[in-house]
């Protein structure tokens, strides 16, 4: 059984990505430049956020943070992205979900230049991606696929059950594994609340990508042996020996699955850590296409 170490593959795309940076400095091209827009104190987006800032200081990114109060108007908003959207120095820049629910999140992602959405939400990047064409896929499930890359995990035909059906993992993946492309033409099928005889599913999968967010749903009776297991799921659950009073833990019982299978992601440090190496890298992509 192999762990996935997300944490180590993460830390060598972010090494690329400042060699990068520093290669494009010495040649006089323009710095990466992210900006992030948070709007309220939800206390998880505004720690999510700062990683993502902090990520941009570590490989020599400029960042620039929106903050804007929870009473902010739809209208404010997209006025506020309009700017944004016209200032040539920010390469590309994300909008912290989920928003007040005052505001549309629809129609401030649509409204996103769609040169500058790096995190791959806008319907053109959205629509690109389904098509196959070079885009700005979503940092998540690029993310997962960047490990089955460096991992050499070859998807050729075998049967893959996405677990979790929401924009932003569980449907790009069951898209982006089923396409004609290297390590992916996996036969996916995409499981959600609604699917029945869940189990049949699990114990047929070679690959089970879950990203539902129940703190160890899928356990060892739930799957074959040899499978290969990729958890995103991020839950906290209550834990007397760590002094936060919590621990997180992923969609799977690690201890007990992971005896089964020929590859698995720990939680943490399997998928998480990929999510913003690959917001950065599409930064980058971005910045690139401004020489
Ligand atoms: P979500 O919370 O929007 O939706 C959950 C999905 O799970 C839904 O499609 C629902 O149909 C499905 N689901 C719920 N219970 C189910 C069940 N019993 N059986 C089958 N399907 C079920 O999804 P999300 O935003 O993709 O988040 C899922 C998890 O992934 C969360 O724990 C989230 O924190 C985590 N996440 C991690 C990363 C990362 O960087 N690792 C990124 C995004 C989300």
């Amino acid at each position: 059984m192999t762990i996935i170490d997300g944490k180590k593959i993460s830390e060598d795309i972010l090494n690329e990505i400042s060699l990068e940076v520093e290669q494009r400095t010495n040649k006089g091209y323009k710095t990466p430049h992210l900006a992030a827009i948070l709007v309220g104190d939800d206390g998880p987006s505004q720690t999510y956020v700062n990683s993502k800032i902090n990520a941009c200081k570590e490989v020599g990114f400029k960042s620039s943070l929106f903050k804007y109060d929870n009473n902010i108007t739809e209208k404010k908003l997209l006025e506020e992205i309009g700017k944004i959207n016209n200032d040539d120095d920010i390469d590309g820049f994300i909008v912290q979900l989920p928003l007040p629910n005052s505001i549309n999140q629809e129609n401030i992602l649509n409204c996103v230049n769609p040169n500058k959405d790096v995190d791959g939400f806008h319907p053109i990047n959205y629509g690109k991606m389904t098509l196959g064409i070079d885009s700005f896929v979503p940092a998540t499930p690029h993310g997962i696929l960047e490990l089955i890359k460096r991992y050499k995990i070859d998807l050729n035909g075998k049967k893959c059950l996405v677990i979790g059906r929401s924009q932003i993992v569980g449907r790009p993946i069951s898209i982006l594994l089923s396409q004609s492309k290297e390590f992916c033409n996996a036969t996916v099928t995409l499981a959600h609340s609604r699917t029945l005889n869940l189990n049949e599913l699990t114990l047929d999968a070679d690959v089970i990508i879950s990203a539902i967010g129940r703190p160890e749903f899928l356990t060892e009776n739930m799957v074959k042996e040899g499978s290969i297991i990729i958890d995103v799921g991020i839950s906290r659950v209550k834990d007397d020996n760590s002094n936060k009073g919590y621990k997180i833990v992923g969609d799977v019982d690690f201890k007990n699955v992971s005896k089964k299978t020929s590859f698995i992601t720990p939680v943490p440090g399997g998928v998480g850590p990929m999510t913003i190496a690959m917001l950065l890298r599409n930064t980058l992509l971005a910045c690139r296409k401004n020489d």
